[in-house]
């Protein structure tokens, strides 16, 4: 069997990037509505700040408004949720992101329960998780949804009758792909650590989604030929190259082992650069999703 077809996360995050930024300037030509991202980050883990910039970066590309708001770690929790109603108060704000995790003593619960559920751009209030799983119009999770747009290029719109199976049962990942699954009409199966017989329930799928944040986990003969294979996992592990290991040099990797299922699958991400760069895109899309839907457009 020949090698599986590549999804290239790259070039799809670009096409829905130049998507969005025509539908910012169509909203606002025609509305005089610039939808508008506030991103909250508190405290200074430098991976999170990567991640803030590179949202706050991308959504003023697509022309959009954006607003950064960087907090102490030692924050209280009262203004961080006083901020969070400002900002649901907030006319030119249509998005509101904090970003996880936030430091110690602080209730993140609480903190995303405070957000207004039309402005939950990251779509992890109980509203929306409800919304979701009720098949009712919903901000989604974005890196679920970066999941659906990657899986309709690669098998067409129609996935109905498909057999999918999710491995990971996050509220982030695991959960709301499958409910997105679902409502594209495929027969779900999630799949987690209890799971028995784990290799046999992701030979049955016509598509896989592996969710869990072991790295190379699902091997190539877990797969069933010609599935369609989306990794989301981000693993940090050393080179195989013992020399580069020894220099403590890291890679990132999938939680499929890449190179066996390669040899089967129909078609795969790669890690990186596959589900990792629609994240983002897809927050700027649910912003402006939320933008159109509050103001009635
Ligand atoms: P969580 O740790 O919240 O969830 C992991 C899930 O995997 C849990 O449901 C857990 O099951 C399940 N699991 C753990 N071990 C096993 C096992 N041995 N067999 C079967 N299932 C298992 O992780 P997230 O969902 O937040 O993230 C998953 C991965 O995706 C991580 O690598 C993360 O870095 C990556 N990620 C990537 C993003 C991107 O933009 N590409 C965005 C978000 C996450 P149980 O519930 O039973 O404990």
């Amino acid at each position: 069997m020949s090698e599986a077809k590549l999804i290239d996360g790259r070039v799809a995050a670009d096409s829905l990037r130049s998507q969005v930024a025509s539908e910012v300037a169509d909203l606002k030509g025609r509305f005089g509505v610039t939808p508008g991202l506030a991103v909250v980050l508190v405290g200074d883990d430098p991976a999170s700040q990567v991640y803030v910039r590179s949202k706050g970066e991308q959504s003023l590309a697509a022309g959009m408004h954006s607003v950064t708001h960087r907090l102490s770690a030692d924050t209280p929790q009262d203004v961080l949720i006083g901020l969070v109603r400002s900002l649901n108060a907030d006319p030119a704000i249509h998005g509101i992101l904090v970003q996880m995790p936030l430091p110690r003593g602080l209730d993140e619960k609480a903190v995303v329960e405070a957000i207004d559920p039309d402005k939950d751009v990251d779509g992890l209030h109980v509203v929306n998780a409800g919304r979701l799983s009720q098949g009712l119009p919903a901000l989604a999770p974005c890196t679920p949804v970066g999941c659906m747009i990657l899986l309709r290029q690669t098998l067409g719109e129609d996935l109905s009758g498909l057999r999918a199976v999710v491995v990971g049962r996050s509220i982030l990942v695991g959960r709301p792909v499958a409910q997105l699954l679902l409502q594209a009409d495929c027969t779900v199966t999630i799949a987690h650590s209890r799971t028995r017989d784990l290799a046999a329930v992701c030979r049955e799928a016509d598509i896989l989604v592996a969710a869990v944040g072991r790295p190379r986990m699902i091997p190539g003969d877990w797969i069933r030929p010609g599935a369609t294979v989306i990794d989301v996992g981000i693993n940090r592990v050393p080179f195989d190259d013992p020399a580069k290991a020894a220099e403590g040099r890291t890679k990132l990797v999938g939680d499929v082992d890449f190179r066996s299922a390669r040899q089967v699958a129909g078609a795969i991400t790669p890690v990186p650069n596959g589900v990792g760069p629609m994240t983002v895109a897809c927050l700027l899309a649910n912003t402006v999703t939320a933008a159109r839907r509050i103001h009635g457009l």
